[in-house]
Order: C-alpha cells, then structure tokens, then sequence
C-alpha cells in the first residue's frame, strides 16, 4: 500500500475497535448497469477495485490490502448485484492494495502479468520474515495510536473525523492480517503481452503495459463499457508517470506503443478508472503519452549536449516542462518522481549507448 502518513495532520479518535462496522464507509458507484466502482477511503488511502458484472459472472479488478478488508467490500457488492459468481480475479499489480485480497475468492480464477507471481514474494516475505513483521506491525500500531489522539481534535470538523473513524476501522482489520498472517494466492492464468477476456456480453482486454510502476502493471480496456481501468499508469490526477528502476528502453518504448494504441480513433474511451482517485476523462491519456516522447527526447538531447544528469534533472522539472503533472507535497508519495524517472531514464540511455571503451593498448 502506498501511504504517505502526514503526522502533523493527523487527527485522531476515539477507540474505534474491531467490532465497528465497516460497511457505512465503503463507498460503492454504479458506472453502469454492469459496472460498479467500490473503495474504502480515508485521510490518504483510496484504492479503487472495479467490478464488472458479466453474463458469465462477477469479475473484480483488484483486491485490496488484505482478506479483513476486502471482506466487507466483497460483501457489500454482492448484496449490490445480489450474486455471488465470481468468475475471474485480475490484479493490475502486485503492490498490496492491488492483490491481498485474492484469497476470499477461491471459486474464481486469478489472472495477472507473468511478473506478477514474482512481484507478490514481498508480500509473502512480509509475512515469514519476523523482523519485517514487526517492524510493519509496529508501523501500523503506531498509525493507529496518531489516529486515535487526533479524534477529539476534529470533533468541529465531521467530514475529516469521520474519515479518520474510517482509517482506524481499516487499520486496525489490516494489522490483525499483519499479525496472524494470511494466504498470498497467486495468478493461476498469466500473459506477457495481451490477453483477452470473453464474459458473453463483455470482453476484457488486458495489456501489459511495461515495467514502470512495478513489474507487473497491467490496463484493462472493455470496449463495450468505453472503459479503461489503468490500475497505476493514470494513477491519479496530476500524478506524474513513471519511469522505475526496473525499466529498460524497451520498456519506455512499450509505455508509447501502449498508449497510441489506446488513443486510436477506434479505440472509445469515456472513463479511465485510476488506481488511487475519482474516475478520469480520457482527457488524462494524451499527456501521458506526450509525458513519455517528451523526456525520451529532451533526456537523449540533453546527453548530446554533454549536459549532466545534476544538470538535466534541474532542466526538466514539471513545472518548467510538464505543466500537465505536479508534484505531491514534499516527502509523500511520489513526491521526488519526476527527479526519478530522469535518473532513471538517464541510467537506460546509457545502457542503450554504452560510453566507447578505451581503445586496447598497443603491444
Ligand atoms: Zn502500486
């Protein structure tokens, strides 16, 4: 889970237990007759998991954090479309919003990128390491207890308590997991470039779209929706792309095929369903792509001129050169992003024209 914690802002609470129920802050939006959009949002926490309810059954696009948590929500969407069919499980990636869940639905089958089995190992080692354990336990009992302390404080502001009510529901059900541990189910179906779908009255288009965000991201497109669910590639408004430490110039290359792909004029899109916000406009597409072409090319210039990475970093900043993006306040989430992706596109153009080697000296 991507959590940025601002202590400072923290407020807390009463002693919101484990017997409160979760249900009144789950939020569920219908799309459509056969989409809905569920999360369970808090101070700086919203994961969004979609449902897609098919001739052949249920489908859900992720799991969030943990089996406690997506408990409720499981419940809530069933007691919606007042079925319980799940067919398929699809995890746009394996970061632990994205894939704690898999477990509550054995009937189904999990579906994900090839590199999602490899991608889930942290959370298993989070599990059997006892260090890592209680140092994740520790963290999350200390959240709890800021939390807690910051309540009263915004008793004359209902809206932030309760979002702080709901926080300490959600933490409090995700470190019972952390402390009993519970089953991380990997994909039982994989795919490395596409795969799709068929659910009768629906097809689901799933790409891989490079390893960016993590390893295993993954978009998927139902055309009969006008639906892209972009899990992180949009993540959420303004947030810039990414550019990983695991990503190579074949990878940058894909994140532009991908993307012209989807904004081909025969390719309708009326909703792009972010990982972590409200629903997008298609609107938010081309400067993700621009975003890509853009530093591809000004990050090779700047390597032609001779200029240093110190030196291009300073140049292409968002505010300078991407207007479309912004940077997160300082030190949360994706707050030092931008200065990432040029070090790391940095790193892959060199990889790609390595520096000429001295020539072997003469006998
Ligand atoms: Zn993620």
């Amino acid at each position: 889970m991507v959590t940025a914690f601002h202590l400072g802002l923290l407020v807390p609470l009463l002693a919101a237990g484990s017997q409160a129920d979760p249900g009144p802050y789950i939020h569920l939006d219908r799309l459509s007759p056969r989409v809905a959009l569920v999360c369970w949002p808090g101070l700086d926490r919203r994961c969004n998991l979609t449902v897609i309810a098919s001739q052949k059954g249920l489908v859900i696009i992720d799991t969030e954090a943990s089996p406690r948590l997506m408990a409720p929500i499981k419940k809530k969407i069933e007691q919606t479309f007042h079925r319980t069919d799940w067919t398929y499980v699809i995890n746009t990636h394996a970061h632990d919003n994205h894939a704690s869940g898999n477990v509550l639905f054995p009937g189904a089958v999990i579906v994900g990128h090839e590199n999602l089995v490899q991608d889930m190992q942290w959370l298993i080692r989070r599990r059997t390491d006892p260090d890592r354990k209680r140092r994740e336990v520790d963290r999350y009992h200390t959240i709890l207890r800021d939390l807690r302390a910051a309540l009263p404080r915004y008793a004359a502001n209902p809206p932030y308590a309760r979002l702080i009510r709901s926080d300490l529901i959600f933490y409090d059900l995700f470190v019972q997991d952390l402390q009993q541990g519970y089953e991380v189910v990997p994909p039982a179906l994989t795919f490395s470039d596409k795969h799709t779908l068929d659910l009768g009255d629906l097809t689901l288009e799933l790409i891989f779209f490079g390893k960016g965000h993590s390893a295993s991201d993954i978009l998927i497109y139902v055309p009969q929706e006008r639906l892209l669910v972009s899990g992180a590639i949009a993540y959420q408004r303004y947030r810039v792309p990414e550019i990983g430490e695991e990503s190579h110039l074949e990878d940058v290359h894909r994140f532009l095929a991908v993307l012209d792909r989807l904004l081909a004029d025969e390719v309708k899109i009326e909703h792009v369903i972010p990982g972590h916000s409200v629903p997008l406009p298609r609107a938010v597409l081309p400067p993700i792509r621009d975003y890509y072409q853009r530093m591809l090319k000004e990050v090779a210039a700047a390597r032609q001129q001779g200029l240093t990475l110190d030196e291009t970093t300073k140049l292409l900043t968002l505010r300078a050169k991407f207007p479309a993006f912004r940077d997160p306040p300082p030190h949360t989430y994706g707050w030092d992003h931008q200065e990432r992706n040029v070090r790391n596109l940095w790193r892959i153009l060199a990889e790609d024209q390595p520096a000429p080697q001295p020539a072997p000296a003469q006998p």
